[in-house]
């Protein structure tokens, strides 16, 4: 698996040791109940009926997943930046995507962009394992340190150009990309599995449709599932910089 930590290892500006905030326990309960509230107002509310989701989205601590100076805001109903100039989804399309992956608990998925990690603990809750793939060293590694540290053992980071997905360790069961694309890469099509769902945002750079894909051997079907607005995906099959 193509994993370049090394290469970027010991280039300046970056901290290995900075200890990673943790809440107080009873400020993790009050995170607790804003994750009720956030369930049930902002995705229940709309639609999301996959209950299986809506517990995965009621147990994964979000604020742990943003700088501590952005705890308060973790469980409102906006992105929020993580750095690098990118941002965790809203939670509303963190369930809309994953509700449309269909996940039973066994899938081998891939995600492409891990940026803060939140949406691959999602995954990672609701499938046998994930494979997320990011274009930045240093979000990669920040969600990695996290992840680990929540206790989350079935995830494989990768540190390379997603839009050509993961030819390697192909077939996957679901491919879920957490930025836009311009069109959709046959090569994702291909790495998916029979019976394999893809679900991503194509369009233009500033407005996209979400799309869910199926794939039934040498054919496909799409279903729109609304307008929305990603950060692009850049490199070889996404955007230039
Ligand atoms: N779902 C994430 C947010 C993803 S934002 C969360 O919950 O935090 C999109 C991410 O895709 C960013 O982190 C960005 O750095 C990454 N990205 C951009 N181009 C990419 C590419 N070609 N391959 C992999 N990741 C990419």
């Amino acid at each position: 698996m193509a994993v370049h930590y090394h290469l970027l290892w010991g280039r300046r500006g970056f901290n290995y040791n900075r200890p990673m905030a943790i809440p107080k326990q009873q400020d993790e309960e009050r995170f607790a109940e804003r994750r009720c509230d956030m369930v049930d107002r902002q995705l229940r509310a709309r639609g999301i009926a996959d209950e299986r989701v809506l517990s995965a989205m009621r147990r994964v601590p979000r604020h742990r997943f943003v700088s501590a100076d952005l705890w308060a805001e973790a469980y409102a109903d906006h992105p929020l930046p993580i750095g690098e100039d990118q941002t965790i989804s809203q939670p509303f399309i963190v369930a809309l995507m994953t509700e449309a992956l269909c996940l039973h608990g066994e899938e081998k998925v891939l995600e492409i962009g891990t940026g803060s990690g939140y949406q691959t603990a999602i995954l990672a809750a609701l499938a046998g394992a994930v494979t997320t793939i990011e274009r930045s060293f240093t979000l990669s590694r920040g969600a990695r340190e996290r992840l680990t540290q929540l206790g989350y053992r079935n995830i494989a980071f990768v540190v390379g150009d997603g839009t050509v997905g993961l030819p390697a360790e192909a077939p996957f069961d679901r491919i879920l990309a957490a930025g836009s694309l311009p069109r959709i890469p046959q090569g994702l099509l291909d790495q998916l599995s029979n019976d394999g769902i893809l679900v991503l945002p194509v369009g233009d750079r500033t407005l996209q449709r979400l799309v869910q894909i199926r794939k039934t051997g040498s054919s496909h079907t799409t279903e729109d599932l609304g307008a929305c607005r990603f950060v692009p995906l850049i490199g070889k099959e996404g955007w230039s910089v």
